[in-house]
């Protein structure tokens, strides 16, 4: 029996990072700290623990596959219809639904590189074929370059907003002026994973943009909203593009647990927003004290920095693992740091200053 398509012996897997357990018991400390995955470190939000304990007493049963009443609670929160929302496993998920609702073998798929590592994936295991643009001298996207990218085939754009690894984002003017440029029978999926830690104004919500007839939203609740572990995004798009992706889903991928911890979450609104502001200073703290040992590294409107450190890149990597604190290397380019308790990020720093200083 043949396992493997040949193509996919060509992908990267997509790496989570080391284990922080694995990496203490290395090092002979109580505990190492992760800095690699961009998950808020203030523990879930008040609640959802209760509420997922009191679903899974129910896990004999399958989970709502309409989604009901958390899309009711979505389309209410974002002030949109329940028909234009569609819940998935992560957002992740629903990036490759949205390429399977739209990209046939061949069909192209537009995004700036580097951004998230998944889109290449997705793309190839879906049979897209990839369209790489470079980003900007700035690590940002470059909206131009990807209007002229786009040709008869292709039939998707990702904008990852602000963009996962570098944290930039592009802005409103620039985004309108993309958005009148592109084809109308080509989908804009504006990924935005990370909105909730967008503090300049002039970055726009994708939201204000979905009643374009070719625009799509993600949202996550692994980030902000804390519930990396249960698996749950969104997406906010035309009623007929959101039932395509109900349409392409795996049945019943939104668990129970997921569904309910969804719930409970978007009833703490308040507290998210205030520990996303805790997660903001200190990005501008990181960003500050770290700018005065890595030339170039660029604003982050996210909960993460981005160090452009090239071929030093990976020996930076394990300087920092050697000090217990695991961030995320991308070899050649530069180095991921996400935003952890004022302590952790106390630990980056030193470490960083260790390697660099
Ligand atoms: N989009 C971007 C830009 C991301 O960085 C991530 C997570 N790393 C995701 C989507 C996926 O998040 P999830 O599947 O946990 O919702």
């Amino acid at each position: 029996v043949r396992l493997t398509r040949a193509d996919l012996d060509a992908l990267p897997n997509y790496v989570p990072g080391r284990s922080p357990a694995d990496l203490a018991r290395e090092l002979g400390l109580p505990e190492a700290i992760k800095l690699a995955s961009n998950e808020v470190p203030y523990g879930p939000l008040p609640g959802v623990v209760e509420a997922v304990a009191e679903a899974v007493a129910g896990v004999h049963r399958y989970p709502d596959m309409g989604v009901v009443a958390l899309r009711q609670a979505l389309a209410e929160r974002y002030g949109v219809d329940a028909d234009r929302v569609a819940t998935g496993c992560g957002s992740v998920a629903l990036a490759e639904h949205l390429v399977r609702a739209t990209c046939l073998p061949g069909d192209e798929l537009v995004y700036s590189w580097r951004s998230f590592e998944a889109y290449p994936i997705i793309a190839a295991t879906s049979g897209a074929t990839s369209v790489q643009v470079p980003n900007d001298a700035g690590h940002g996207h470059d909206l131009a370059a990807m209007v002229a990218a786009v040709t008869d085939r292709t039939r998707m754009i990702l904008v990852c907003n602000p963009n996962n690894p570098t944290g930039t984002a592009v802005r409103r003017a620039e985004l309108d002026r993309f958005l009148d440029a592109v084809p109308d029978d080509v989908l804009v999926v504006i990924d935005e994973a990370y909105r909730e830690f967008v503090t300049d104004p002039e970055v726009p919500d994708g939201l204000t943009y979905v009643n374009r007839p070719n625009v799509a939203v993600l949202r996550t609740l692994s980030k902000a909203w804390g519930l990396a572990g249960l698996r749950i995004g969104f997406l906010v798009a035309q009623p007929q593009v959101a039932a395509a992706v109900r349409k392409v889903v795996t049945p019943f991928s939104t668990s129970m647990a997921a569904q309910a911890g969804a719930l409970a979450a978007l009833a703490q609104a308040d507290e998210m927003r205030r520990r996303c502001a805790l997660v903001v200073a200190e990005r501008e703290r990181v960003s500050e004290a770290v700018s005065k040992l890595v030339p170039g590294v660029p604003a982050s409107q996210s909960n993460f920095v981005w160090l452009p450190l090239g071929d030093r890149s990976v020996a930076f990597g394990k300087a920092c693992e050697s000090r217990g604190v695991i961030v995320r290397p991308f070899p050649g380019d530069g180095v991921r740091v996400t935003i952890g308790t004022p302590a952790e990020n106390d630990a980056f720093l030193a470490a960083a200053e260790k390697a660099l200083g």
